[in-house]
């Protein structure tokens, strides 16, 4: 069906342990059945890939063994397994990382984000670790492929993941139209969930960070208006308030910014120590609490549509580096004034 074209090296990015990140060679795997091989184009460093990166470990997952990282990929179908249809040599897919187990209680009641048995991309969460994408050729199911329409760039669709994650925290929400909305923590996903909130019809969108420059570029791609924290108020009366900063202050303080009756949703791992959180302020005003974790593929295929339709995240790239370059990327992705960092295996 196809002759392929994997010639060559496979870098892949691994993970060794905190601070250690190393290009290394990795065998060019064959699609098995219902697979594809996708030869990547560039892979988009998240918050995860950076907290392994940072302390080898993303809460209580600690990588124990060498792990290829990455989980937010765009490339093109490369090879094709057998009793595959659809899918055509050269086609440019994103890849959503996520593989739900699809039998458990959860995934039967279509809540596959919160899986039992969870697969996902570069996650040390089972051992052995299931390796990530950030590689030149990855091989993937069919059902985990999106296609990506020519019109849309690839440095634009390499989004789908982090957007996926904004798209679902809405569908928590229980939608934003005509809503006040209040994001708090102006990082990628904070800014993300900005450019969701302003594209599927909220009323006002109000950003909350320490970082001005952040929130510069929150505005750039959706927020009405933005609120350095412990200079200006935000406001209060949000019908939504979105927690995307994972700041223990932070989220105690997004209780008293909600409305009567209105939603807080957690969005951001939480970090910092020990919670306060003022109940005594939440339950005679009704707050509905609600926690926000990953997305189903339906909302992953959302978040396409929306950089198709051109969802304006420009401005939330910070760089892009060869793949060869890797531990010089995560540097640069780890400086506070980063948001996405993208490593490009197009010349390796
Ligand atoms: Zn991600
Ligand atoms: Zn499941």
């Amino acid at each position: 069906m196809t002759a392929g074209h994997a010639h060559g090296v496979n870098h892949a990015v691994v993970i060794h342990g905190a601070h250690d990140v190393r290009v290394e060679e990795r065998p060019i795997q064959e699609p098995g059945t219902g697979e594809v091989r996708v030869a990547v184009e560039l892979g988009g460093i998240c918050g995860s890939d950076l907290s392994y990166y940072r302390k080898g470990a993303v809460g209580d997952f600690r990588v124990v063994s060498p792990m290829v990282l990455g989980h937010e990929i765009v490339g093109e179908v490369d090879e094709i397994g057998p009793g595959v249809r659809g899918w055509d040599d050269r086609d440019r897919v994103v890849v959503d990382p996520s593989s739900p187990c699809g039998t458990c209680d959860r995934c039967r009641e279509g809540r596959s984000n919160v899986c039992e048995r969870p697969r996902f991309l570069g996650s040390a969460a089972t051992t052995p670790h299931t390796d990530g994408g950030f590689a030149n050729f990855v091989v993937a199911r069919t059902a985990n492929l999106v296609p990506v329409p020519a019109r849309t760039a690839s440095d634009v669709a390499v989004f789908a993941e982090p957007l996926a994650v904004t798209v679902h925290a809405v569908h928590r929400a229980g939608g934003v139209r005509g809503a006040r909305v209040l994001v708090v923590g102006a990082g990628p996903i904070g800014s993300l969930l900005c450019a969701t909130a302003h594209a599927e019809g909220a009323a006002e969108v109000v950003v909350a960070d320490l970082d001005r420059q952040r929130l510069a570029l929150a505005e750039a791609v959706g927020a009405d208006r933005s609120a350095v924290v412990g200079e200006d108020d935000p406001g209060t009366e949000f019908d939504l308030v979105f927690e995307a900063s994972g700041a223990a202050p932070a989220i105690a303080d997004t209780l008293t910014r909600a409305r009567r009756g209105g939603r807080v949703v957690l969005v951001g791992l939480p970090h910092g120590g020990p919670l306060p959180i003022p109940v005594a302020v939440a339950v005679p005003r009704e707050i509905d609490l609600l926690g926000s974790f990953r997305f189903n593929h339906d909302e992953f295929v959302h978040a396409v549509e929306l950089l198709v339709d051109g969802l304006p995240i420009d401005p939330l790239r910070t760089g892009t580096m060869a793949v060869t370059a890797a531990p010089d990327a995560f540097a640069l992705a780890a400086q506070p004034t980063s948001m996405k960092v993208q490593l490009d295996f197009r010349a390796a």
